[in-house]
């Protein structure tokens, strides 16, 4: 009976010390922040306005090319890796320039993708979900500028404009456009990112590989 007892006694200690919160949780509850994710952060990075990044989800609004709203809210995910880059470039160039990023899209589940085809069936605007892009992997961001102030730099089109006005080498631009476009693009190529010709807003890490994914995050929080 005694060892019975001995053995609750330990057991009962050994819950408690279970229960006791670790360094980490306790810090996070004085920084007010989420003692547990919602997500697996092996295989993901959030980036949100905490890290001085501003964004325009787009396609959790109806502000986008399709007119509709294609995510059911708005949260920025990528591969750690790149969540990782962009919160340095953010860091470096708010204290460098007294400049931030806007982030218009990041990681975009299959299903969203499948959405996107089923509004726009054309491989000229979209991705086929079958084929899948560097968005769907996470390892793609659309990005643009931000003064100090916060408002958006001009970069020639919106997010997503369609035409010739968007691509790198279309020069019939204002030289601030231009001279913004550049800097953009140079700035991504030094942290590992590579652009396209024809958006000036899309940016996809280089030699890093990710698997396409169907993972939709949650919106309960
Ligand atoms: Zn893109």
């Amino acid at each position: 009976m005694k060892n019975i007892i001995w053995t609750f006694s330990i057991l009962f200690f050994i819950s408690c010390q279970a229960h006791e919160p670790k360094e980490s949780e306790e810090r996070a509850v004085e920084e007010h922040l989420p003692v547990k994710s919602d997500f697996d952060n092996e295989s993901w990075g959030e980036i949100t306005e905490s890290s001085g990044i501003k964004l325009d989800l787009r396609y959790s609004t109806k502000n986008n090319f399709t007119k509709k709203q294609i995510y059911n809210c708005p949260r920025c995910f990528l591969r750690p890796e790149a969540a990782k880059k962009l919160k340095q470039i953010q860091k470096d160039i708010k204290e460098r320039y007294n400049l931030g990023l806007i982030i218009y899209d990041c990681y975009r589940p299959r299903p969203a993708q499948q959405k996107l085809w089923d509004i726009v069936p054309n491989p000229n605007y979209v991705t086929n979900p079958k084929k899948g892009s560097m968005h769907n992997r996470g390892l793609a961001v659309d990005v643009g500028l931000v003064d100090k102030e916060g408002r958006v730099i001009d970069m020639g089109t919106d997010f997503d404009y369609f035409g010739k006005e968007a691509h790198h080498d279309f020069y019939g631009l204002d030289k601030k456009v231009l001279k913004y476009r550049g800097f953009l693009k140079k700035l991504m190529d030094l942290h590992g990112f590579k652009s396209i010709r024809t958006e000036w807003w899309h940016y996809s890490l280089r030699d890093v590989s990710a698997p396409i994914s169907d993972w939709e995050w949650s919106c309960d929080s």
